[in-house]
């Protein structure tokens, strides 16, 4: 079962909120690129971020504007900013950090919203059945080429408003070699896990390891 790869770079969603405070008032997010996900788009518009120790210039916007504002970025742009942030979920921002957010018109200082994106596979309700996929559900998926790799704990999300893609962010896409519009293999469906079994960075597996039988020889 093949899936097509898309990269996300980082970017950022903007509440409109910010989007006033950071562009000035009346302003709208003028579409640049369509995404891969249905209704969602690149836009014209840029922002910096400064974080505790470095600057990160012209991160893209996407829309349309969210209800909160959500930042997300590689681990390596965390280096440069000279701060952490948790390996999250779209959405799942409570407890992560926040930082400037400097537009044309005026800055925000940002509460929280700052994330990793968790990789994770798009289905539409048909391509989940097609797959035999649950929303929640956990996969691995397999690169092929020179640097392939086995991606373990990918979150199948499904919706009406999804089209089949497997997002992973810059770095993870890096040590794999891929880009998008590659493919990766699904290897494994794992069961349901609960996200509460993620405790920051340790991860409790549930019913998911391989089962390892024991030699003949050793069972007394
Ligand atoms: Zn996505």
């Amino acid at each position: 079962m093949q899936i097509p790869v898309g990269v996300s770079a980082r970017h950022i969603h903007l509440s409109q909120e910010h989007l006033t405070a950071l562009f000035g008032a009346g302003a709208q997010l003028h579409p640049k690129k369509a995404l891969s996900q249905p209704g969602q788009y690149a836009s014209e518009e840029t922002v910096d971020l400064q974080g505790p120790r470095g600057k990160i210039e012209r991160v893209r916007v996407l829309g349309p504007v969210r209800p909160e504002t959500q930042l997300e970025v590689s681990k390596t742009d965390l280096l440069k900013l000279g701060m952490q942030a948790p390996v999250r979920e779209s959405g799942q921002i409570e407890g992560s950090p926040g930082l400037t957010i400097i537009g044309p018109q005026g800055q925000v200082q940002l509460e929280k919203g700052v994330i990793v994106a968790k990789r994770h596979v798009h289905f539409s309700p048909d391509e989940a059945r097609r797959y035999g996929v649950r929303d929640g559900q956990f996969l691995t998926l397999r690169t092929s080429g020179e640097r392939g790799l086995i991606f373990e704990h990918v979150s199948a999300r499904v919706s009406p408003k999804y089209k089949l893609d497997f997002h992973l962010d810059t770095d993870e896409a890096n040590a794999a070699g891929v880009q998008t519009g590659d493919e990766a293999e699904v290897i494994e469906l794992d069961g349901l896990h609960e996200q509460e079994h993620f405790h920051g960075n340790e991860i409790v597996r549930v019913n998911s390891s391989p089962k390892i039988e024991k030699p003949t020889e050793f069972v007394r």
